[in-house]
Formats: C-alpha cells, sequence, structure tokens
C-alpha cells in the first residue's frame, strides 16, 4: 500500500481523490481486458475515470455501472460487433451518481435494470436529499446547481447537462441519462444468467445509501463501489461520515466473500489481499489514533508524530 502519513490523513489527504473528477468531455480511452471466462473490465480513461464491468453468456450480457453515454456506446458497439446476437439482459447500478451510471439508458431497450430500493428513491430527490458526486452541493438550497456550485466532474460536464441552456443544473437535467431501475431489492439479489451467477449486495449505508457492491461467485471476481479503492482513501468525507469501525466492518463483511480478483469503481484493481490491507491500515489508523487521543496529544502534535507504512 502506499505510504501515507497521519498528515495527510488529519488534514486534507492528498491521495483524497473525488468521485466524479471525471475529465471533461473527450473521447473515452476505452481499455476493455477479460479477466476470467467471460467477464470483461473496461477502463474510461486514467487515474479516476470511472471502471466498469460486463459478462458475456450464452443467454445474455449483463453490464454493470455503465458510466456515460460517450463510454457506454463505444462498449455497446463493441458488444455488437463481438458477440452478435446476444442481447444485454441486465444493468446492473451500483448507485444514483451520474458518473457510474450515466451510460444505462443506452440499454433501454433490451435490459431489465438493478439496483437497491434507495436508488429510486434517491433519483427523485432534491440536489440536498441526494446531492452529487464529488463535493458538488447546492449552497443556497434552490434546488438547481449553478457554474459556481458544480464542482469537479459535475463543473466538467455542466454544459452537456445543461439542455435548456439557462445556466443552472437542475436535478432532472442531472439525471436524464441514467435508467431508472427496474428490480429493486434491499439486501441482496442473486441473479443468474447462462450458467453464470451474479449477486448484487447492498454496502450497508457506506458512501450513499443506496450503494451495492456485486460479487460473481463463479468467477471469484468482486466489483466494489466509490469506498473501496486500494491505496487510496476514498470518495470525499462529506459522503461517507461514519465512524471508522462502520468502514473496518464493512470491509470485513467484503473479506467473508470467496475471491480473489477486485475491481474498484476508480483507480487501479487488486487482490483480496489488498483489501485486507486497506482494512488492516484503516484498523492501524484508528488504533493509533484513539491511543494519541487518550494520551492527550493535540491534533497537531498527531500530524507531527503518527506515521503509517503499509
Ligand atoms: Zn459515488
Amino acid at each position: 500500500m502506499r505510504r501515507l502519513t497521519a498528515t495527510m490523513l488529519i488534514t486534507v489527504p492528498l491521495l483524497l481523490a473525488l468521485p466524479g473528477s471525471a475529465q471533461p468531455p473527450g473521447p473515452p480511452e476505452i481499455g476493455i481486458e477479460e479477466i476470467r471466462d467471460g467477464l470483461y473490465k473496461v477502463t474510461t480513461g486514467p487515474r479516476v475515470s470511472p471502471l466498469f464491468v460486463f459478462l458475456v453468456t450464452d443467454e445474455g450480457i449483463v453490464v454493470v455501472d455503465p458510466p456515460n453515454p460517450a463510454a457506454t456506446s463505444i462498449v455497446r458497439d463493441q458488444l455488437e460487433s463481438r458477440f452478435p446476437g446476444v442481447p444485454v439482459r441486465y444493468v446492473i447500478e451500483s448507485h444514483y451518481h451520474w458518473d457510474h451510471v450515466g451510460g444505462s439508458r443506452l440499454f433501454a431497450e433490451t435490459a431489465d435494470f438493478i439496483a437497491h430500493e434507495n436508488m429510486a428513491i434517491n433519483l427523485a430527490g432534491t440536489l440536498s436529499e441526494s446531492p452529487p458526486p464529488g463535493n458538488t452541493r447546492d449552497l443556497d438550497g434552490d434546488n438547481r446547481l449553478s457554474r459556481e456550485e458544480a464542482l469537479t466532474g459535475t463543473r466538467a460536464n455542466f454544459d452537456r447537462f445543461d439542455t435548456d441552456r439557462d445556466d443552472f443544473l437542475t436535478p432532472a437535467e442531472l439525471t436524464a441519462e441514467i435508467q431508472p431501475p427496474t428490480i429493486l431489492f434491499s439486501d441482496s439479489l442473486e441473479i443468474e444468467l447462462g450458467g453464470k451467477r451474479v449477486r448484487a449486495l447492498w454496502s450497508n449505508n457506506r458512501h450513499t445509501d443506496d450503494l451495492i457492491d456485486v460479487y460473481f461467485p463463479d468467477h471469484r471476481v468482486l466489483f466494489a463501489g466509490d469506498y473501496i479503492w486500494i491505496n487510496r482513501l476514498c470518495c470525499g468525507f462529506g459522503f461517507d461520515e461514519r465512524p471508522m469501525s462502520v468502514w473496518i466492518e464493512s470491509i470485513r463483511d467484503l473479506e467473508r466473500l470467496d475471491f480473489d480478483i477486485l475491481i474498484n469503481s476508480h483507480f487501479e484493481s487488486g487482490t483480496k489481499a489488498d483489501l485486507v490491507a486497506f482494512r488492516v491500515w484503516l484498523e492501524t489508523l484508528e488504533a493509533s489514533v484513539s491511543d494519541a487521543i487518550s494520551q492527550g496529544l493535540t491534533l497537531e502534535a498527531m500530524q507531527a508524530q503518527l506515521e503509517f507504512d503499509g
């Protein structure tokens, strides 16, 4: 794991990368790689550019998290040419953030759309109830975003979203590219297609209240959402202000799954060992800071003294 210091953590972590901080619109750099037995990973560009996966079976294709129309249309064309006559039967949507499901409508003709039940609520919510990815917030509470309020990827994509050209983004404009889910679940849902199982698992209130992870038990692969990125603290604390014990326990839950390849929603992929290392690092962080607090150290003293290698 990359070396992080307490200074970076307790102040603003330099490696804290924000979802939604996609690059301005341009031709996406698509990379398609078969991970294992018909399960493919798609990269859409460098660094924080979202990743997604698809599974090809004899009976159809499952796409997880088609992120935006530009990247998704390229992949859809690839699917049609590589696997002619095999329809996309299911799209699994990990959560309501536009940077992960903004390409879903492109499969509306053939697919059912699976998501956590809270995603339907979030898509219908105000900007305060279900804010966009990253740190973009409706600061004046008028349920629309000005250019000044829109940050990172939402600002970079402002003109694309602002379809009525009034220089504000409404919730309807931000969600226009997202296909609302048609199959909802609360805790977990397993589908089987072409003899392969795909299991959607609620992430138990990590990042957003609708976030799910997607587990492929026959492939021993886990696609994990916006709270687990290898070698990075993820996602903006504004979206994950839960006790460290919750973070640690949610990772332990994933460790109980039988998998060896971990694909993250952003940045690099890895193995179960990387996930374990991340959890151990968080445990070390929690123990060290708790110990420092019990010794009466000031924040400044902690930032000066505590270091964590991994
Ligand atoms: Zn997100």
